[in-house]
């Protein structure tokens, strides 16, 4: 099914290097509104900081793809220092292709986190790679985004499904 997540977490925080190491992920393409911070805000989240470095202690290779321009997506990559693609384009591949070559590893390896079913977890599916789904950190407040989530509603994974960070 094409809006179906291959594995489901609350938080990126969820995502622990054991469970990456078990399914065989060796590189992680990462979204960033909603995913890594909240919607166009420029501050990284402590948690993210934290994270995104236990990923690179883990030797997980990790890229941006968003569908934000550049002058939202540079500085807040940077401050991560960590390599990106902007106007990804969501859910076309073109941006998971242009990630997956730069990171260098086969896509059976390569997984992408985010939290949007219409463009992350559609996204992953067309590209024949795995998706992790994270529910957004916020509610998005504009009217189109409203509706977006709306749509999304039937589709949303369902709590059981919930991957819980292992101790
Ligand atoms: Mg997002």
């Amino acid at each position: 099914m094409l809006f179906r997540p291959t594995y489901v977490f609350d938080k990126v925080g969820d995502i622990t290097p054991q469970f990456l190491k078990k399914k065989s992920i060796k590189a992680l393409i990462l979204d960033l509104d909603n995913t890594l911070t909240t919607h166009n805000n420029p501050e990284v989240p402590q948690k993210s900081i934290e994270w995104i470095g236990l990923m690179k202690t883990a030797g997980i290779k990790l890229i941006i793809v968003s569908n934000n321009h550049p002058p939202r997506v540079k500085p807040f990559a940077d401050k991560l220092d960590v390599d990106y693609e902007c106007e990804g384009r969501k859910p076309l591949t073109f941006g998971y292709t242009r990630a997956i070559k730069r990171l260098g590893i086969d896509k059976r390896y390569v997984a992408s986190v985010g939290d949007q079913i219409f463009t992350d977890v559609l996204g992953c599916n067309l590209k024949g790679i795995r998706s992790l789904f994270v529910f957004p950190i916020e509610p998005e407040t504009s009217r189109p985004f409203r509706f977006k989530r709306w749509c999304e509603r039937p589709f949303l994974p369902k709590a059981d499904r919930i991957i819980k960070k292992e101790k």
